[in-house]
Order: structure tokens, then C-alpha cells, then sequence
């Protein structure tokens, strides 16, 4: 097991052998959500190709232990402390409470990594309960001279650090490029980069969540929430942070700033960032507007796996172009794909030689910076292998660990699934004639009660030119 895994270290620019702290034991944070809206697919992208490492890990037979934030208040519209807080523009827009936005779109972000078979990481910490953590952890920057109160807020000086840009030969200037939406300039400011750790006097009046601190009334930086958060629980020392590319600057860049001046050694070792999704405009974002989510994409009747599948197809460093050309190539290939493992024969003898010889190859693959198309290949190659089925069942179960596409309950399911159509069919069309008899007779509370009792059953009636069409609401029903 030992430095088996090979991983692209965002801090040093190249792959290299991937050596934990403690021998076997991996310690892993991801940044989580903020939670004022639905994931975006290009945000579910980040989240399975991170889902994908920690697998990897497991497999590999490392012992994780993963933590993730959700941002519930501190992160503003643009990443370099400017703009709306985006917590309250999610509350505004809902009419709601920002903590009621909070709940509803955590829950909402969990559904959909559920349906994706994106593991819980073991620890999730929303950022509002750890307060005292991270009026600790400015309070001891303060002390050493790492930060300023100016203007009623307490700033991160990045003057004092020899090397602010830790992850980048870049300039400032080009990576300024990297913060998203209105970049407006903050007087308070000594140095351009300099970032806000604690807010008071917040500017926005109905700022819904503040709390008491020794600069007053107010509430955190975004930064500092996963400098803290991953201390909490993971200690001084980490192995792997993970976000999307555009985290790289300022949020980790800001992030190592402030945990390495609080420590006063190196926090972490390992930097794995997804490249991302992207359509024909360029990068998905919330900010665009209309924006894609995985409850559109099961509306439109896609199977969530089948995105799943359609990201682990490409390289988590590459960027990917969404477009539902694409995507329906894909469903295609998974439909084909567990239809091929759902039809081996079960039972009999497991042939372990061969097990272990497509054990390795899978894992080398995952293991060479998650090539995760290779391991696909390696699955394809194992069944079409000449092999008893038990042999090809057993090792697809395995991969399954670490792919998580269902690949052996899939096709079971959508079988069954279609028996239950051809039994509704006939009831469907039973419905839609009574409909047009009740229609014809004006009884249309009867027509509309018609319709409710189809919606229960998962099916939406639309009345076009050419007469009245059905279709499934949801075409598949998971847990
Ligand atoms: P947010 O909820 O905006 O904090 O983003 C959650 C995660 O999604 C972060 O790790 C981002 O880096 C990542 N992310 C944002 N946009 C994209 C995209 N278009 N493709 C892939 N990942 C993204
Ligand atoms: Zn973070």
C-alpha cells in the first residue's frame, strides 16, 4: 500500500508519490457548499471527482478520515470579500430566514449527493457552530502580528509573509483574474490581497447572523471557516485539501496564509483541485443566471449516475464540456454497461488468480493521479476477458466500491422498473379517456382531480396540439 498513490500536488505543480503523516492513515478536507442556492452539475463534478479520492484511498486500503465545511454565512459574492453576502441574497430572493435557506439548500446538496452515491464525509461542520474557534484563531493572529483592525474589521496582512503566492509563480496581477464577479476596492485595505477575517459593522444593515467578538458585533471571514474547521477535527497537521480550481486563489492561497501563521509550521501537504465544467458560454456559474442542476437534468428524465458516469469518463484535471449530446451518449454507455453486469450469471466458483491480477491493474489505474477512464477501461476489458461470470460479477461488485454506478443492482432495477410502466401504461390510458369524457361534460374538477391522481403516481399529463401526452415525472424512484 505504501506510496502506491500518485497525485498531482497543486502546491509543487507536478504528480508525485503520496506519503500520509501517520503510515495508513489519510486525514482530508474538502470545502463544502455555500448553501444559498442549489449545487450547480459543475459544483457536483468537484464533489464525485473528490468522492472518487477518497474511494481511491480506501481502496488502496488507507484508513480516512474526511471533514467537510458548509458555508452558512461569511462568503460574499466575489471571493475577495466584496459584493453581497450571499447567504442574505439567497434569503432575500426566498423571502426567507437565512438560516431557513441554510437548512432547506444543505439538505437539497445532500439529496443530490446521495443520488450521485457521493459518500457523507465522515465529519460535516457548518460553519455558524464554530464561532469561538474562529475568534480564537484571529485573536492569536493579532497577537502576532499577522492582522490589523481597520475601518471596524480585522484584516489578514499579506505583507508579512514572504511568500503570499504559495501556489503560483503568476503575479498578483494575473491572478486577480481568478476572483470572481465585482472586484471593488476595500479603503481599508494595506495591501491589495490583505483579507477580511472578521467583519463588524457589517455594511450590509440587515446582516441576519452576527455574533459577540472582542471587535464587536459581527461575523467571519469566509476564509477563515475552513482554516478552522479542519484544525478542529483534524488537528495541526493534514494531509489533503481538495476544492475546484477556482478555490486555488484567494481562497486556499488565503487559507494557507492564515493556518501557517497561526501554527507557525507547514499545515498541509497535498493540494488536489478539480478542473471544471464547463458549457458552450464557458465555466458553469451560479452568477450566470440560469443554471443547471441535477433535479433539471432527472427532470428531463437522466438517471443522476448517469452523470456520475459522464464525469468519470474524463480526467479530474482537464476541463469538461457539458452538453447533452454528450450526456445522452453517455446514458447509452451506462445502459449498455449494467445491462452487460446485470445479465452475468451469479454463483460458482470466483476465479482468485484473475481477481487479483484485474484487482491491480484497477487500482493502478486510480492510483496514477485517479485516471478514472483508465479503471472504465479496465473494467470493459475485464468483461469482455474470457472468464466465468462469477469471476466478472465479483470483480464489478469490487470496482463498484470505488465507481459507485450501481453497476450490479442497475439493471435489475430499471427492469423492474419497466414492468411497472406497462402495467400503469394500460391505467394511464384509461385515465386520459375518462379525462376527455369529463372534459367533454365540463366536469372539470374532475378533469383536474384526474391529473393529481396521475401526478401521484409519477406521471405529468400535458395537453398539446396533438391531444393529450404523458410522461414520468421521475422516471426511476432510488431510496
Ligand atoms: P461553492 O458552493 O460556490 O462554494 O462551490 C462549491 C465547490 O464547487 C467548490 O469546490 C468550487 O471550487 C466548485 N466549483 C464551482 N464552480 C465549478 C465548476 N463550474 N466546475 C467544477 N467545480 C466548480
Ligand atoms: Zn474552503
Amino acid at each position: 500500500m505504501e506510496n502506491r498513490l500518485q497525485i498531482y500536488n497543486t502546491l509543487i505543480r507536478r504528480v508525485e508519490s503520496f506519503i500520509p503523516n501517520e503510515e495508513g492513515k489519510v486525514s482530508m478536507y474538502t470545502c463544502g457548499p455555500t448553501v444559498y442556492h442549489f449545487a450547480h452539475v459543475g459544483n457536483l463534478r468537484s464533489y464525485i471527482m473528490e468522492d472518487l479520492l477518497e474511494k481511491t484511498l480506501r481502496y488502496a486500503g488507507y484508513e480516512v478520515k474526511r471533514v467537510m465545511n458548509i458555508t452558512d454565512v461569511g462568503h460574499l459574492s466575489s471571493d475577495a470579500d466584496t459584493g453581497e453576502d450571499k447567504m442574505l441574497k439567497g434569503a432575500k430572493r426566498e423571502h426567507k430566514t437565512v438560516m431557513e435557506i441554510a437548512k432547506f439548500y444543505t439538505d437539497a446538496f445532500f439529496d443530490d449527493c446521495a443520488k450521485l452515491n457521493i459518500k457523507m464525509p465522515d465529519v460535516v461542520e457548518p460553519a455558524t457552530n464554530c464561532i469561538p474557534e474562529f475568534i480564537h484563531m484571529v485573536e492569536v493572529l493579532l497577537e502576532k502580528g499577522y492582522a490589523y483592525e481597520a475601518g471596524g474589521n480585522v484584516y489578514f496582512d499579506t505583507s508579512k509573509l514572504e511568500d503570499y503566492y504559495v501556489f503560483s509563480s503568476q503575479s498578483e496581477k494575473e491572478l486577480l483574474v481568478g476572483v470572481r464577479d465585482d472586484v471593488e476596492e476595500d479603503a481599508n485595505k494595506r495591501n491589495r490581497n490583505d483579507f477580511v477575517l472578521w467583519f463588524t459593522r457589517s455594511k450590509f444593515e440587515d446582516q441576519a447572523l452576527k455574533w459577540e467578538s472582542p471587535w464587536g458585533i459581527g461575523y467571519p471571514g469566509w476564509h477563515i471557516e475552513c482554516s478552522c474547521i479542519s484544525m478542529k477535527h483534524l488537528g495541526e497537521y493534514m494531509d489533503i485539501h481538495c476544492g475546484g480550481v477556482d478555490n486555488i486563489f484567494p481562497h486556499h492561497t488565503n487559507e494557507i496564509a492564515q493556518s501557517e501563521s497561526y501554527l507557525g509550521h507547514k499545515w498541509c501537504n497535498y493540494w488536489v483541485h478539480v478542473h471544471h465544467l464547463t458549457d458552450k458560454t464557458g465555466k458553469m456559474s451560479k452568477s450566470k443566471g440560469d443554471f443547471l442542476t441535477l433535479s433539471l437534468l432527472e427532470s428531463k428524465g437522466y438517471d443522476p449516475r448517469v452523470y456520475r458516469f459522464f464525469c468519470l469518463q474524463s480526467h479530474y484535471r482537464k476541463p469538461l464540456e457539458f452538453s447533452y449530446e454528450a450526456l445522452d451518449n453517455t446514458v447509452a454507455a451506462y445502459e449498455k454497461l449494467v445491462k452487460r453486469v446485470g445479465s452475468l450469471k451469479k454463483g460458482g466458483e470466483v476465479d482468485r488468480e484473475k481477481f487479483n491480477a484485474y484487482r491491480q491493474r484497477f487500482e493502478e489505474a486510480l492510483c496514477d493521479d485517479l485516471n478514472s477512464s483508465m479503471a472504465l477501461t479496465v473494467l470493459y476489458d475485464m468483461l469482455k476477458e474470457d472468464m466465468g461470470d462469477a469471476t466478472k460479477y465479483a470483480l464489478a461488485e469490487d470496482f463498484d466500491r470505488v465507481l459507485s454506478l450501481d453497476l450490479t443492482a442497475a439493471y435489475a432495477e430499471k427492469e423492474a422498473d419497466k414492468g411497472v410502466d406497462a402495467e400503469l401504461e394500460r391505467y394511464i390510458l384509461e385515465k386520459i379517456e375518462e379525462r376527455k369524457g369529463a372534459k367533454k361534460e365540463k366536469n372539470f374538477a374532475r378533469a383536474d382531480e384526474i391529473r393529481a391522481e396521475l401526478l401521484e403516481k409519477g406521471i405529468i399529463l400535458e395537453d398539446t396540439r396533438e391531444g393529450v401526452k404523458w410522461k414520468r415525472n421521475i422516471p426511476w424512484k432510488r431510496g
